[in-house]
Parts: structure tokens; sequence; C-alpha cells
């Protein structure tokens, strides 16, 4: 029977994440994907600030940048005028503090190809076509069978495998919530004729239900969202219909209904969830890929450390942190998705969130900065950058002369403010810097 340390099912962003931090660690790892070839689709496109630092720290940020553009204007179609305002994005510089603070636009499929290539470079594969089937867990490991017949041994399991989860269902864990509109949303990458690509354009009150088309960035294509009842029925002449351009090809397409739902556990034993698997959001906002991704970076570091040796206490850690994050990014989608709201910004950067109750979290205060926070960038006294530090999967100690000590987690959050650090799981600091503490001022 095949050992490993962690078997990750399931290769969306979610899955790549956490097998690209394992990959970085030296940790053992298997990453089985259901389906025989890559994912084609544009579906999440929208990166947030939080997770451009994480990709940032995982050594993908210069690819993602080149592969995505800032969100586009909107371009609202009445009948036989339009107008051009708003958007969803935002065009901030950055700061000492904040080195990406705009969202970002990549299509789904392009960041899982990077995703892959940064896995690949690192030594780890996906196993295209090998679906998990069920699977025995117990203190002392987790038993698995594919699909395929094989069975695999592994000390954790991570059921990274989407909203219809079989980690999920085999564990009997209800996604509890709501549907939040009855009408199923149509998504699908479109290539249309003679439409400008500057701007996403939408037609909120077209016959039968709204339809926009948003052009997507390194390629020929545009993201059509309707709730149109004709489009349904055919895509390519409800297009033209609704808008009067003509479909030239369907790279891709897909339907679902908007809705909330999450588990209550994200632990049983030695099984986890993460990303769809254990929430499920509606488009609206950008958080359900950017909230996935999160979950994996959090539960990397962790599993690394108990697989190493360090008390399987740390891994509850995981839930108690990271739930909460999840009900309030699903209430604060729930909210966008039903005032139709486009103001995003600060709600949904995810660059406040924070885990401040955490156990792990301990010591003072200092300035804005609590423990349990993301710790921001800053410009160290040598001139470097404070994140060129962090960068890597190694916990980092700021020392100072006048100020306490901040130490900072392997994903970026502060562990500790204080002289003698007691933040025993956050790991064995091997960066020590020092820094000039009146920059962190966010
Ligand atoms: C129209 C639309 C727009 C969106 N826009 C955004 C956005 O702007 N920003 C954002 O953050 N999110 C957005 N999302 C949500 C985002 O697409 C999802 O949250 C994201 O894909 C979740 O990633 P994941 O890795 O957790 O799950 P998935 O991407 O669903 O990946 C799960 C993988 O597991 C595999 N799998 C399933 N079962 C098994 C099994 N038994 N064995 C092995 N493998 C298995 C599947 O084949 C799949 O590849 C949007 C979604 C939609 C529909």
């Amino acid at each position: 029977m095949y050992e490993t340390s962690v078997l990750i099912v399931g290769a969306g962003p979610t899955g790549l994440t956490l097998a690209l931090d394992l990959a970085r660690r030296g940790i053992r790892f298997r990453l089985l994907e259901a389906a025989a070839r890559p994912f084609e689709g544009s579906r999440g496109k929208g990166i947030q600030p939080r997770t451009l630092e994480i990709f940032d720290d995982l050594g993908v940020i210069e690819a993602l940048l080149a592969a995505g553009a800032p969100y586009p204007k909107f371009r609202t179609n009445f009948g036989g005028f339009s107008v051009r305002a708003g958007s969803v994005g935002s065009s901030r510089p950055p700061t000492e503090n904040v080195p990406y603070p705009n969202l970002w636009m990549v299509p789904q499929s392009r960041t899982e190809a990077i995703l892959r290539e940064r896995l690949r470079a690192l030594g780890g594969e996906v196993e295209f076509g090998k679906a998990l089937a069920t699977f025995t867990h117990s203190e002392q490991g987790v038993i698995a069978t594919l699909a395929s017949g094989e069975t695999v041994r592994a000390d954790f399991l991570v059921g990274c495998d989407g909203g219809r989860s079989t980690v999920r269902k085999a564990l009997g864990l209800p996604l509890v919530g709501e549907l939040i509109d009855d009408k199923p949303m149509v998504v699908a990458d479109v290539e249309i004729e003679g439409l400008d690509r500057r701007d996403w354009h939408l037609w909120p009150f077209a016959r039968g239900g709204m339809i926009g088309l948003c052009p997507l960035p390194g390629t020929a294509l545009f993201q059509c969202m309707s709730q149109a009842s004709t489009v349904a029925a055919g895509l390519e002449h409800a297009v033209h219909e609704l808008t009067g351009h003509r479909v030239r090809s369907i790279a891709w397409s897909s339907t679902y209904q908007p809705a909330v739902r999450m588990v209550d556990r994200y632990r049983v034993g030695r099984v986890f969830l993460a990303g769809d698997a254990a929430h499920l959001h509606p488009p609206s906002g950008g958080q359900g890929l950017n909230t996935g991704v999160q979950d994996a970076y959090n539960l990397g570091w962790k599993l690394a450390h108990v697989v190493r040796g360090a008390p399987e206490a740390l891994l509850d850690t995981y839930e108690a942190e990271r739930l909460p994050i999840a009900a309030a990014v699903l209430g604060l989608s729930k909210r966008l998705y039903q005032t139709r709201s486009i103001k995003r910004g600060d709600a949904t950067n995810q660059l406040a969130l924070h885990y401040r109750t955490s156990s792990l979290s301990s010591g003072v205060t200092l300035g804005t900065l609590h423990p349990g926070d993301r710790m921001p960038d800053a410009r160290l006294a040598d001139g470097s950058r404070l994140f060129d530090q962090l960068r890597g999967p190694h916990a980092t100690e700021l020392v100072t002369p006048e100020e306490p000590r901040i130490l900072i987690r392997p994903d970026g959050y502060i562990a500790h403010i204080g002289a003698a650090h007691c933040a025993e799981y956050a790991g064995e600091p091997t960066h020590h810097t020092s820094g000039a503490l009146s920059q962190f001022t966010c």
C-alpha cells in the first residue's frame, strides 16, 4: 500500500495552494484530481489583495500579475444609450504597508495553471484522473480507496474537492445554508464579434433578465453571466438577442444556483475540509477562491509542523481560526448579492481579516497592531522590504532596539508582540530582522 503524510483530494485553487505549501516545506503528499485534465473555465477571476500577498510568498506573484489585469469599468446599457461608470475594482497606488492594494483579474484556469507550474518546479504534481472513492480513518491515520481500486495510507487527508465534496459527504457533514436566488445563473467564456474589450458590458434590464460580458485578460474571450431565461435554451441566440452582438465561439460554460452554505466543522480526527468543500459562496464580492486559498495557507504550515512532531492540538486552531472567517465572508457576499452592490475595497480585500481571538495570538498591542493581525509590509532600516524577509516557509522574529519584539507566523500573521515570545507553536523563527516600527501605520 502506498504511504504518504498528507493526501490532498482535489486540485482546484485550494488543493494546489496546499500542495505548493507542503512541497516547499519538504512534506510528502499526494494530490488527487478526479478530472482527466485541467479545469478550463474563467469562473473565480477576482484575486483579492490578501491572496496576492500569499501568492507573493508562494513565489507565483510575477506570473499572476503578468497573466492578469485590473478590473475594467462598467458600461451599462439601457435601450439605445449607455453609461460608463463604476467598477468592482479600485486603482489605489501601492503603499509601504500594502504592496497589492487592488483586486486583480485572472481567469481561474490560468491561476490554476500558474500554481501547477510552480508545484512542478518544486517537484510536485497533480495526479489527474484519480478520484477518491471512499476512506476510513482512525487515530493512527487514514486509509483511502480510489475509484481505480488503489489504496493509499496517509497520516492526514484534506478534502479540497469542491462544492460536491466526496470527503464532506463521507464525514456526514451537511452544508447548511440557503439559496439566495431561485433563478439559475449561466456563466460562460465566449468570443464575441465586435465588442469593445475596454469595459465590462452590462444589460441590467434585458428582456427575461440581466446579462453581463466581462473581457478576460490574456484571452480573446468575455466571461458571460446571465440569469435571462432565454440563455438556458441556447447561449449564442440569447446573447445576440439580448445584446445585439454575435457569439463567435463558446470556450466553456456552466450553470449554478447562487447560495450561501457552510459546514459547522472543518476537522474530524485526521480529516480536514478546505475551500468550497467547506463553504459555498455566491460570485458577488469575489470571495470563494480567495477564502479557499487562505484556508490552505492557514493549514499548510500547521500540518507540516505536526508531521514533524509538533503537538496535534495545533491542528485544532485551523477550524478555530478559519470557520468564523468563512461565516463572516458568507454574510458579506450575501449582502452584496442581495443589494446588487458593486461597493468593494476594504470590505472585500481580506486584508483586515485576523485571528485576534486565536489561542495562537498573545502579547500586547503595538500602535494599531494586535496579536493575530496580518503583518503589514514595511520598509526596514536597511532599506529592504519586510515581505522580502517573510517570503518562504519560516516564522520571523522582528527585533527592534526600542520596541517589543514581534513574532510573525509562517503565514504572515502576528503570533506574539512582547519581549519574550510564548507562542510555542509559531515555529522556531529562522529569520531575525530589524525594523522601523513607526512605519506600521495601517
Ligand atoms: C461565476 C463564478 C464567479 C466566481 N467568481 C469568483 C471571484 O471573483 N473570486 C473568488 O474568489 N471566487 C469566485 N468564484 C468561486 C470560485 O470559483 C470557487 O470558490 C473556487 O473554485 C473554489 O476552489 P476549490 O479549490 O475549493 O474548489 P474547486 O475549484 O471546485 O476544485 C475542486 C476540485 O476537486 C476535484 N474533485 C471533486 N471530487 C473529487 C474526488 N472525489 N476525488 C478527486 N478530486 C475531486 C474537482 O474535479 C475539482 O477540480 C466564482 C464562482 C463562480 C461560479
